[in-house]
């Protein structure tokens, strides 16, 4: 059963009265509201409800930027705290192995680091890329790019009968492109892949693990 689908049904311009032919379960309007109440609240509903009934969402695109923003804060934050563990630790070695473990620590947390979340200091400015950046990953998560190879069916055809494409491996879909982000990250693409490519791919993953936590739920509840 495909749940996007089951609850795209719920859109007024989607109702029809022949629903249930052709082997589509007989759900109704209701049955399927109650399923997409059985999801937990949170992150991957509130993605699932974007992508296929916006009216069931809880919340508006702003907070839903938001929330993900705060993902973000919360992430670069935990960056940070390891980062001061790694130069605390570098300050109180001791020499030999607890110098080695240190250095190793440093350098980790170093590398993991992202940019720096507030632009000024002293008006609390956020820097400009973060709140662009949860946008562009709800957009690419709600709306992925259809892959070019297969148009999206996630199939081609090939000598021996239809195959699965190799491109999006099937998913019919693929990610968006580094110069795509980032236009939308409003930043030049040398500096999307050198910069902001991990935080947004860790932030991309995330949403992708909601979304689809809540699907597999929708699934249970709607079976
Ligand atoms: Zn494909």
């Amino acid at each position: 059963m495909h749940v996007g689908k089951l609850m795209a049904r719920l859109n007024p311009k989607n109702v029809r009265f022949d629903v249930g032919a052709g082997g589509i379960p007989e759900l109704t309007s209701t049955d399927i509201a109650a399923a997409l109440g059985m999801v937990p609240a949170g992150l991957g509903r509130e993605l699932l409800c974007r992508m296929w009934w916006p009216d069931g969402a809880d919340l508006t695109a702003r907070d839903l930027s938001q929330m993900l923003l705060n993902c973000l804060e919360r992430e670069w934050a935990r960056r940070e705290s390891a980062m001061l563990d790694g130069m605390l630790a570098v300050a109180a070695h001791r020499g030999g192995d607890s110098l080695r473990r240190a250095q190793r620590m440093y350098g980790e947390a170093h590398a993991n680091r992202w940019p720096k979340f507030v632009a000024v200091p002293e008006t609390g400015e956020l820097n400009s890329v973060y709140p662009a950046m949860a946008r562009c990953v709800v957009l690419e998560t709600i709306e992925p790019k259809h892959c070019p190879a297969c148009g999206g069916r996630g199939q081609v055809k090939s000598s021996t009968g239809p195959k699965v494409c190799d491109r999006c491996e099937g998913a019919g879909t693929v990610a968006y492109g580094n110069t795509r982000r980032a236009r939308h990250l409003g930043v030049i693409e040398s500096a999307y892949r050198q910069t902001w490519d991990r935080p947004y791919t860790w932030l991309l993953e995330h949403a992708t693990d909601e979304l689809r936590s809540a699907t597999r739920a929708m699934e249970r509840a709607a079976a």
